[in-house]
């Protein structure tokens, strides 16, 4: 099947500076990619180029086989689009706010009547219908807003930092319904900085300043050479007094990388040291050693280390 998303060589000049660079990937009908990147490093350009509000400066992008340059009307037409700064109407009730983004994308007044019930039955707003958007919860505003962008029956939808600000609660029930949206054959776009998010993801890409870095699914990017590097073992040690066991950890002479998780120490180390060493070298410091255990690399320590490679080079 052909890809709903393909970029190819996409980048945006601002300035003198590609704030994204040369950019290319797919994405498959169905799925949810995830984009990941730090601050500043390109994610929301990207998307608008995507979606058509921002033009390229080199490369092709097309969307649900709509060219993003020459025909962003059609593109706009088939998406939904949820930015950062997506404006709900605080003094609008909920009810309201859908009628206004029906008005918008220009649906006749039936069809808007009839997709506001069928989007606020699928996000659960129902109840809160005569309900002033100001009034709502983040967790709720975000549904409003979800909803309002589903109003046209996108076939792709595009999701800028969902999730930012909202409760763990009400962050796991939006995705329940992305996955819900994605099992009905919907795209989804989304954008995030929490790394839970990033692993219910089909597929992810890493961008870093302008460049996309790592592209592929988590399994793909946890087998790279510079995060599983070769000659080395990864072990989960958990401990009794952290900080000493720590400050301990990053004083062995075989210690690649250590990081904190809770009451774990999460330990790269050279290949050949057994947890038995690792456990004796720790003993003193940690008080008590519950557990030592291979792992593979967290979906942060994936990032991590695709970051500081990249700063390094
Ligand atoms: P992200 O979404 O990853 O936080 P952005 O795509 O918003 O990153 O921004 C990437 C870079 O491009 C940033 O350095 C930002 O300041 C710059 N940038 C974004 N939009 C504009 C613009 N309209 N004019 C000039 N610079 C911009």
């Amino acid at each position: 099947m052909s890809a709903t998303i393909v970029a190819r060589h996409l980048t945006k000049r601002y300035g003198d500076r590609d704030v994204v660079h040369d950019v290319t990937f797919e994405v498959s009908p169905g799925s949810i990619f995830g984009f990941l990147g730090p601050n500043g490093s390109g994610k929301s350009t990207t998307i608008k180029m995507l979606c058509g509000l921002v033009e390229p400066n080199a490369g092709q992008a097309s969307v649900n086989g709509f060219d993003v340059k020459t025909q962003s009307p059609q593109v706009r037409r088939s998406i939904g689009y949820m930015s950062q700064s997506f404006s709900l109407y605080g003094d609008l009730t909920v009810r309201e706010n859908l009628q206004f983004y029906g008005r918008a994308y220009g649906l006749d007044a039936g069809r808007r009547l009839g997709r506001a019930e069928e989007v606020s039955a699928l996000t659960g707003l129902g109840p809160y219908a005569a309900q002033l958007a100001q009034t709502l919860s983040g967790g709720w505003k975000q549904r409003l807003a979800l909803a309002c962008a589903l109003l046209h029956e996108p076939a792709v939808l595009f999701l800028d930092e969902p999730t930012a600000g909202i409760d763990p609660v009400a962050r796991r029930a939006l995705w329940d319904l992305l996955f819900n949206l994605a099992g009905k054959g919907m795209t989804l776009f989304v954008t995030t900085h929490y790394m839970d998010e990033a692993e219910r993801c089909s597929a992810l890409g890493y961008i870093y300043d302008g460049d996309l870095i790592a592209l592929g699914t988590l399994d793909e990017l946890r087998s790279l050479p510079h995060v599983d590097p070769p000659g080395t073992v990864r072990y989960r040690v958990t401990v009794d007094r952290i900080m000493p066991a720590f400050a301990q950890a990053q004083k062995l002479p075989y210690m690649r990388d250590v990081t904190i998780f809770g009451r774990d120490l999460h330990c790269l180390v050279e290949q050949g040291i057994t947890s038995e060493r690792l456990r004796a070298d720790l003993i003193e410091a940690a008080g008590t050693i519950d557990s030592v255990d291979r792992i593979g690399p967290s979906i942060e320590d994936v990032f991590v280390a695709l970051t500081r490679a990249r700063a390094a080079a």
